[in-house]
């Protein structure tokens, strides 16, 4: 007669959060502490400015004629490509864009 003797309790991995690092202050400001998921000031500098240097970089590289990425509005933006392919690949994405706009607010 002792079936009902199963206590079973889940037992918590982590009784001090979710298995989050603890973020150092000297992490902030860092593209280290974005990435562990602060997003203060400071960090959002950091990513933004890394951001904004690799697309510099990529930019000065430039893109090549016969790279198969043309035609898509990534290449538009990033390389401001203005070739035919790409330039269309923009207007159908604003084409979409405002579609769905349109039918959000009908
Ligand atoms: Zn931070
Ligand atoms: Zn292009």
């Amino acid at each position: 007669m002792e079936e009902e003797r199963k206590h079973r309790q889940p037992r918590p991995k982590n009784p001090n959060g979710n298995g989050r690092r603890e973020i150092e202050p000297k992490d902030h400001g860092s593209t280290y502490g974005f990435s562990l998921g602060c997003r203060c000031q400071p960090c959002r500098d950091a990513s933004a400015a890394r951001q904004a240097a690799w697309t510099a970089k990529v930019q000065q590289m430039g893109i090549a004629p016969d790279d198969p990425r043309h035609g898509t509005r990534y290449v538009y933006l990033t390389f401001r490509c203005r070739c035919r392919p790409c330039v269309e690949a923009n207007r159908e994405y604003l084409r979409a864009w405002k579609l769905r706009q349109a039918r959000q607010v009908g």
